[in-house]
C-alpha cells in the first residue's frame, strides 16, 4: 500500500511532467520557454501555477483579436500629413505605429530581440534586412497576426482602416477576381460602393483579368491582393515584399501605385530590394538577426555611407591618382579609366574641402566629384 508521502510525491511529478509537455507545446508569454522550464522545475508547486496563470498564452490571445496592443485609436478620418521626411526631415506628431521592447521566440529560437519602431504618419515606411533578419514577423506583430513574447504596440489608427498583403496571397480557387475584391469590400468597408472595386481592380491593371482566380499565375494574385487592401481606402497599409513575383514592368506599376497612395495613406513596405525602397520610401528601419541596426529619414542612412566617391578630371591626369594615394584621408584610390577615379575615403568633409583643392593646385580640370552613396553600401556596412 503506497503511503501519502509516495501517493504526493508521483502527483507532484505528473504535474511537472504535464506542464513541462504543455511548455514544450504552447506558446508562451511573459517570460522565454527556457526561463519558465526552469520555473516549473525548481518551484513546485508555485512555479507550475505561475506558468499556468501568467506564462501560458491563453486560445483568445493569438492571435490577438481584442485591442489589447491598440493602446489608443483615433477618427482616421482626420487628415494626414504628409511626410516633410524626404527630404530628410521627419513629420512631426506622434507616431502612427509605435513598438517598443517587441521581441518574439520561436521555441527557443529568437525571431525578435527587443525592436523598438516609430512608424510616422503618413509616412512610406521601408523595412529592409537580410533573409531571415525578421522583417514578415515584425509585419506579423504590427498587424496584430501574431503575438509578440514580449513588448507593446501601439497604432493610432482603427484596426479596420489597416489592410496587410503577405508575400504570397491566397484566395479561394473557384472566386473571380472581382468577387475576391468585393469580398475584401464587404469585410473592410461595406459602407463603399461596389464601384470602387473596378477602380481597385483598374489600379492593379486586373479590370480585364476573368475566370476563377486558381489560374492566375503569381505576379496576378500578388496584384489581385494589393486591389483586395486598395478596395477598403486603408490610412494603413502594410505590405510584404508586394513586388516579389513581378517582371520589371509590373515591378515599376505597383512602386508607382505605392507612390500614390503614400499620398493618402501611411505604407509599411517589406522588401529585400534596395532600389524599391530607395525609390519609394522616405523612412527606413535596417533590420538584422532580430535587431534594428538603424532607423530614421533614408537620406541619413544614406549619408553614413558618404565615403567613396567617382572623381571625374580631364584626361590626362597624370600622377593625380599617386599624389591622392599620398594623402592620410585617402583609404584608396583607383583609375579604372583614363580620367575617372574612384576615390575610398576615411574623412568624407576633409576629401570635400581639399579633393578641389589638390586639383586645382596642379592645374588639372575637375570635371565633376560625386559621392557614390548608395543604399547598399549603407546596407552592407549595417548588416556585415
Ligand atoms: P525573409 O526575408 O527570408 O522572408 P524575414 O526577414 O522575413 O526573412 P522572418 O520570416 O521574420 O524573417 O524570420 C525571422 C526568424 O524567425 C528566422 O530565423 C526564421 O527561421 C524564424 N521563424 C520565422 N517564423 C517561424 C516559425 N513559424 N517557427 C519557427 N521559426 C520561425
Amino acid at each position: 500500500m503506497p503511503t501519502p508521502v509516495v501517493v504526493l510525491a508521483v502527483l507532484a511529478v505528473s504535474v511537472v511532467a504535464v506542464a513541462m509537455i504543455d511548455l514544450t507545446r504552447q506558446d508562451v508569454r511573459v517570460l522565454p520557454k527556457w526561463a519558465w522550464g526552469l520555473i516549473v522545475l525548481v518551484a513546485f508547486p508555485i512555479g507550475v501555477i505561475a506558468y499556468l496563470v501568467m506564462g501560458r498564452c491563453r486560445p483568445w490571445d493569438d492571435p490577438p483579436d481584442d485591442d489589447s496592443i491598440v493602446a489608443s485609436r483615433v477618427d482616421t478620418s482626420e487628415a494626414i500629413d504628409r511626410p516633410a521626411a524626404r527630404s530628410g526631415v521627419r513629420p512631426a506628431g506622434p507616431p502612427l505605429i509605435l513598438a517598443t521592447g517587441l521581441s518574439k521566440w520561436y521555441g527557443t529560437a529568437i525571431a525578435l530581440d527587443r525592436v523598438d519602431l516609430q512608424i510616422p504618419r503618413g509616412s512610406t515606411y521601408g523595412l529592409i534586412g537580410p533573409n531571415g533578419a525578421g522583417k514578415t514577423t515584425i509585419i506579423s506583430v504590427l498587424a496584430g497576426l501574431r503575438r509578440p513574447t514580449a513588448g507593446t504596440v501601439t497604432l493610432a489608427v482603427d484596426r479596420r482602416k489597416i489592410a496587410v498583403l503577405v508575400d504570397t496571397p491566397r484566395f479561394e480557387p473557384w472566386l473571380t477576381a472581382a468577387e475576391v475584391v468585393d469580398l475584401a469590400r464587404h469585410l473592410m468597408a461595406p459602407g463603399l460602393p461596389g464601384s470602387r472595386v473596378e477602380q481597385a481592380l483598374a489600379e492593379v491593371d486586373l479590370r480585364e483579368a476573368r475566370g476563377p482566380v486558381g489560374g492566375f499565375s503569381r505576379g496576378m494574385l500578388q496584384r489581385l491582393g494589393l486591389a483586395a487592401c486598395l478596395v477598403g481606402d486603408p490610412a494603413l497599409l502594410i505590405l510584404d515584399e508586394p513586388c516579389s513575383a513581378l517582371d520589371p514592368a509590373g515591378r515599376r506599376e505597383v512602386l508607382d501605385l505605392i507612390g500614390r497612395l503614400a499620398r493618402t495613406a501611411t505604407v509599411v513596405l517589406s522588401t529585400h530590394s534596395l532600389a524599391d525602397v530607395q525609390q519609394v520610401c522616405d523612412t527606413v528601419a535596417v533590420v538584422d538577426r532580430g535587431r534594428i541596426r538603424f532607423e530614421g529619414a533614408i537620406t541619413d542612412l544614406l549619408a553614413r555611407s558618404a565615403s567613396v566617391f567617382a572623381l571625374q578630371v580631364r584626361p590626362p591626369a597624370t600622377g593625380l591618382v599617386d599624389a591622392l594615394r599620398d594623402r592620410p584621408w585617402v583609404t584608396e584610390a583607383a583609375e579604372p579609366v583614363p580620367g575617372r577615379i574612384r576615390l575610398v575615403v576615411g574623412d568624407t568633409a576633409r576629401a570635400e574641402r581639399e579633393i578641389p583643392r589638390l586639383i586645382a593646385d596642379r592645374r588639372e580640370r575637375l570635371i565633376a566629384l560625386t559621392p557614390m552613396t548608395n543604399l547598399e553600401t549603407a546596407f552592407l556596412d549595417l548588416t556585415s
